[in-house]
Order: C-alpha cells, then sequence, then structure tokens
C-alpha cells in the first residue's frame, strides 16, 4: 500500500514542493510514496511546477485507514480532517510541535530551520539519494518562498547552505532573480475574490481555548493592495463571525521594505497592543520589520491569549 504524503490546509509552495520531494525520496528508498494536496495549489506554487515541468499532486480530503507522511505541519487543526484515523509514518517539518498523536512510533524530522525543503536536503543526504534536476528546482524555490529570499527571521544558515547545493544541481544561475519573479506572481491580485486572497496562507489555531485566525499576502509593494485593501477587512470581519472566531487578523507584508500592515478583527482588539505594543487603528496596525507569522506574530498573539 503506498502511504500519502501530504502538507497543510491552504497548500503553500513549501507544502507542496516538500510533499513531492519526500515522496520522491521515500519511492528511491523503496517505499512507495504519493504526494497529495489537501486543496487547489495557488499561482506561486503553480509557477514553480510549470517552471520546472513537474505536474501538480491530486487533492485527497479523507485518509482514513492509510498510511500518511506529514510535511509542513504537525498540527490536527491544518490536517487532514479524519488524520486521527490514518497511521502516521512519519513527520517532516519546520514549525513548533503540535497536537497530532500516534499509536505507533514514527520518524519524525523537525528542525528550527526556515523550510520543510531544508530538512528534505538534508535527508536525501542521509538516504544517499541524488536529487534530480527538477526535484531540486521545488525545493530550491519552496525555500526561497518560506524565508522570503531569505529575509525572512525563521531564515537560517542551513536554508542558505541547501541552496546553493540545490541551484547547483537545478541549473539555476540567479536565485534572487528567480525569487523575485516567484514573488511578482505571488503579488498579483487583481480581479481575485478577496475570501480567496485572506485564505490563500490562512491559519486558524486555538489560542488558550480562543479560535484565531492569522493570513497573510506577501507582496513586492503594499499599493498593490490599496484597491482591496477594503474589501479585505469586510472580508475578515465576515469570517470571523463565520466561524465563531475571537479574532481574524491578516497581514500584509512588504517583502521590499520589510515590514507587515495587519488588518484585524476581534473581539478585542486590546490584544494586538498586549501582543506588539501597538494600538489598532481604523482597523488596522503597522508593524515595522515583521515578516514571519511564525517566530514574529504567533508566539506573540500567543502570550497576548494567555
Ligand atoms: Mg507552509
Ligand atoms: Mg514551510
Ligand atoms: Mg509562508
Amino acid at each position: 500500500m503506498a502511504a500519502y504524503v501530504f502538507g497543510h490546509k491552504n497548500p503553500d509552495s513549501d507544502t507542496v514542493c516538500g510533499a513531492i520531494a519526500l515522496a520522491n525520496l521515500k519511492t528511491k528508498i523503496g517505499e512507495e510514496a504519493v504526494a497529495v494536496t489537501q486543496g487547489e495549489i495557488n499561482p506561486e506554487t503553480a509557477f514553480i511546477l510549470e517552471k520546472f515541468g513537474v505536474a501538480a499532486p491530486e487533492v485527497m480530503t479523507s485518509v482514513a485507514g492509510k498510511d500518511v507522511y506529514l510535511v509542513d505541519h504537525s498540527d490536527l487543526a491544518q490536517s487532514m480532517d479524519d488524520v486521527a484515523d490514518a497511521e502516521i509514518k512519519g513527520i517532516v517539518d519546520h514549525h513548533k510541535l503540535g497536537d497530532v498523536t500516534t499509536s505507533q512510533p514514527l520518524e519524525c524530522w523537525i528542525w528550527p530551520v526556515g523550510c520543510t525543503c531544508t530538512v528534505l536536503k538534508s535527508m536525501y543526504n542521509y538516504f544517499n539519494v541524488e536529487i534530480t534536476k527538477d526535484i531540486a528546482g521545488l525545493m530550491l524555490c519552496a525555500i526561497l518562498s518560506d524565508t522570503v529570499i531569505f529575509k525572512s527571521a525563521t531564515c537560517t544558515d542551513a536554508d542558505k547552505a541547501a541552496c546553493e547545493d540545490l541551484k547547483a544541481i537545478a541549473g539555476v544561475d540567479d536565485m534572487m532573480e528567480l525569487g523575485m519573479d516567484m514573488f511578482k506572481v505571488k503579488s498579483a491580485v487583481d480581479g481575485t475574490p478577496a475570501r480567496e486572497l485572506v485564505l490563500r496562507d490562512y491559519k486558524d489555531f486555538d489560542m488558550n481555548g480562543k479560535k484565531v485566525g492569522i493570513g497573510q499576502l506577501e507582496v513586492v509593494d503594499l499599493s498593490i493592495l490599496d484597491g482591496v485593501k477594503a474589501d479585505l477587512a469586510k472580508d475578515i470581519a465576515a469570517l470571523k463571525e463565520e466561524g465563531g472566531r475571537h479574532s481574524v487578523f491578516l497581514l500584509l507584508t512588504d517583502i521590499i521594505k520589510e515590514g507587515s500592515e495587519m488588518l484585524v478583527a476581534s473581539d478585542d482588539e486590546s490584544v494586538v497592543e498586549k501582543a506588539f505594543g501597538s494600538a489598532v487603528k481604523d482597523g488596522k496596525v503597522y508593524l515595522d520589520g515583521v515578516m514571519s507569522r511564525k517566530k514574529q506574530v504567533v508566539p506573540n498573539f500567543e502570550k497576548a491569549f494567555a
């Protein structure tokens, strides 16, 4: 029975490319594995797959009774709804340990680096498996995406070293240019419905018993979002009500200026001041230097909600 490999809901490039890379590695060491996703891939990931000639994984929404590997997450809220009824054979991730549990021993590779594909690069080395050109291209792009071209607070020397190796294998001359091309694709919002933009890179968290959603849009210039900001604000307010959430926050991140404007829909806006020391005005606040949800936003809110 083939094992299924998948990342988190609202798949991003690391989740998709990481699943493909792990399925490829497992298959090469004699354990048949298939990459799947929990939903449609985003435009940035489509650009990457097209560039390196790799097909998008099938969408799958149930894994009960299957053998599975999780990549890029270990939180139940971000996993398949019935993952508790699957056998988790392994986890490859770079987030804080989540709340999945297993009934059997598992293979666990969770490292404090900027991207799942950086961990995967070391796994290929460990198992002495050659990385093909197309898979190397995918892994390179995933690392450039997750680390915001090395600018994110989550980026480590291991991520940069992995990219140096992967760019050589993938035959990429200028990885900074490739990164910017990717972020330009990611920045395009024209004609996209507000809800789709809000959910494009969105995660729900349980913070001290309160349901809190945090989304993020990374763009090369915040002015790109001027025309849609009012709709985005309206939409996160609606999303908060629909899901019985305490708050929904949407980070609009300027990857060149290296800061985020955060749109706020909350039952209690004072949590933002508690978390960041700046008060919300007209439903938003600018957070200078904040680019990483994982390192600079989630921990602050977890403290503020505690
Ligand atoms: Mg991810
Ligand atoms: Mg990731
Ligand atoms: Mg990300």
